[in-house]
């Protein structure tokens, strides 16, 4: 048995990317988050976060203070009767190469192995083309780019949709 999975960006899809964000006081969840996520569980996909976190490489803050804040985030996805299924992040510093670094397909690719995912079936989220990309090379090709994070380029995009935010996500999974 396979599960379909939504895999969300974090910084720019769920909160407001306020650049190498760690402190509690800082998050801010973007307008019907909680919402989208009751609607994916509705219709049976299980979610899944996945972030670069390389202010810890760049020594910006440290893994304890990513787990503070992760911890924190999903009491309150727990709260909405969110269940956030896994959180998988990379660390290092864009000049280790690492291969769990998105635009790498690494951080995915441990996922469906630890929780047997059909790819094909599974959506991703991202506010940057490298969320498209590691997607991508990772099999998953539902994707949609969002407008509520970082400024890119959509004429560039590969992704299958563009949309303002999760929120809009919404209407186009599950058809
Ligand atoms: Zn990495």
């Amino acid at each position: 048995m396979t599960i379909k999975t939504i895999f969300l960006d974090r910084d720019g899809v769920i909160n407001i990317d306020r650049g190498y964000l760690y402190r509690i006081s800082d998050f801010e969840f973007i307008e019907g988050v909680f919402d989208a996520c009751l609607h994916f569980h509705h219709l049976g996909y299980k979610i899944i976060i996945i972030s670069n976190q390389s202010g810890i490489g760049r020594g910006y803050y440290n893994e304890n203070d990513y787990h503070k804040l992760n911890e924190w985030m999903l009491a309150q996805f727990n709260n909405k009767s969110i269940k956030i299924l896994d959180t998988f992040y990379c660390p290092h510093s864009p000049l280790l190469l690492c291969e769990c670094r998105k635009p790498r397909p690494g951080m995915f690719l441990e996922a469906k192995d630890k929780h047997n995912i059909s790819m094909e079936k599974s959506w991703m989220i991202g506010d940057r083309d490298t969320d498209i990309k590691a997607a991508n090379l990772a099999g998953v090709t539902n994707t949609i780019l969002v407008r509520s994070g970082h400024i890119t380029n959509e004429s560039n995009s590969n992704s299958r949709f563009i949309t303002d935010s999760i929120k809009q996500s919404k209407e186009l999974i599950g058809l």
